[in-house]
């Protein structure tokens, strides 16, 4: 089986070929992604105009350098996979109108993804793991634990009530003058920085539940980076590493306690080998994923993350929950919509009367 997945939600034009053998194990034959940054670098956050023209100049680029590179045509495909939500309108239409040309003119399948089943799904392609496992997505978007019974069966533990983990890292980034993507660049400088100096807030801590917030933060912050300078007059360089090092240090804790409060009600599924998995852009960072690691040694449960490059935006993942859909029956038409919002928990595009 081998599908060509698309992805245009965000800021990532991307293109994949993935495919399955027989033993059933998949393989990423190609994936080509052609990032926007510079595009957005102006306005300091994704304009989503400029992001939707940009994705309807390059997606048939990335097709056709996806296909080259994995060395096969569309004859060789068995059906085409699109985000179709959710995320930016404008990109999501690209995306769906460019999947749905291709599925008129070859007449191949066209299978609707939604963008978050496809983060929360690469443990599956990386890894090989069984249902269900635990999923802690945390992107520059979304921050949610999930329990994943199949490819479209989700169970939502609970999320952020405000901003996720990759704003607040943005955020935080923009309040101190240090370049974006801010997850980056606040790692690095934390690496320098003392974290007890600063007390940040640990966030609906106090209440039960696996539900996050982490909007307090950043206003925690912009209060004592303004008190610093009016003493001070202006930051120094370990002013700046000490507050990202203390607001990284309240992100890592306030997930290390919610994942073992999630963990806690994962096991009660009585998942054969317990596997706790760690997906979105935010994965990317050291120390929390360190964290993670500690929480499962600690709770006798396996952790996984996919590597960097398929724990942000790409294809790939969008191609191989496509062909998780496809192999469980689903198809859809073109009538598909594309939808900028679209619960986890409510995964078939036709269960939403989109067309099958
Ligand atoms: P979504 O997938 O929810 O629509 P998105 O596509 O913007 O959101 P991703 O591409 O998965 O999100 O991740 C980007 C986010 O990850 C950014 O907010 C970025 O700052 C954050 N990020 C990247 N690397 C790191 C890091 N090392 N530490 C913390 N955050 C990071
Ligand atoms: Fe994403």
């Amino acid at each position: 089986l081998t599908v060509l997945g698309l992805e245009s939600s965000c800021d990532d034009t991307a293109a994949a070929v993935v495919r399955q053998t027989e033993g059933g194990q998949a393989e990423i034959l190609s994936s080509i992604v052609h990032g926007q940054t510079e595009l957005h670098s102006a306005f300091g956050g994704v304009v989503p105009e400029i992001a939707a023209r940009a994705h309807a100049e390059k997606l048939d680029i990335c097709v056709v350098q996806a296909l080259d590179a994995a060395g096969l045509t569309l004859r060789d495909m068995d059906a085409v996979a699109v985000t179709a939500g959710p995320g930016l309108i404008g990109g999501v239409m690209s995306g769906v109108m460019c999947a749905k040309g291709l599925c008129a003119a070859t007449g191949l399948p066209l299978v609707g993804v939604n963008h978050l089943a496809g983060h929360a799904l690469t443990p599956r392609l990386t890894d090989g793991i069984a249902f269900p496992y635990l999923m802690l997505l945390v992107s520059g978007g979304h921050c949610q634990y999930l329990i994943a019974r199949g490819p479209e069966d989700f169970i939502r533990l609970g999320g952020t009530i405000d901003d996720a983990p990759g704003e607040a890292f943005d955020k935080t980034a923009r309040l101190l003058g240090l370049p974006q993507p801010g997850g980056p660049s606040v790692e690095s400088e934390a690496r320098s920085g003392d974290p007890k100096r600063f007390r940040f807030p640990r966030p609906l801590l106090d209440r039960p539940g696996c539900d996050l917030s982490f909007s307090g933060l950043k206003t925690a912050l912009m209060r004592m980076r303004d008190q610093i300078a009016s003493e001070k007059g202006g930051l120094t360089r370990q002013d700046r590493a000490d507050l990202c090092a203390g607001f990284q240090r309240a992100i890592v804790d306030t997930l290390a306690e919610k994942t073992r409060r999630a963990v806690a009600v994962y096991l009660t599924e009585a998942p054969a080998e317990p596997v706790i998995a760690v997906a979105g852009g935010v994965a990317a960072n050291t120390a929390i994923r360190t964290a993670l690691e500690t929480v499962c040694t600690e709770l006798g449960a396996k952790f996984t993350a996919p590597p960097l490059s398929l724990c942000t935006d790409n294809a790939a993942m969008i191609a191989f929950a496509g062909m998780e859909r496809y192999r469980n029956g689903a198809r859809d038409g073109l009538d598909l919509t594309a939808r900028p919002r679209w619960p986890l928990d409510q995964t078939s595009p036709a269960m939403l009367g989109s067309g099958k």
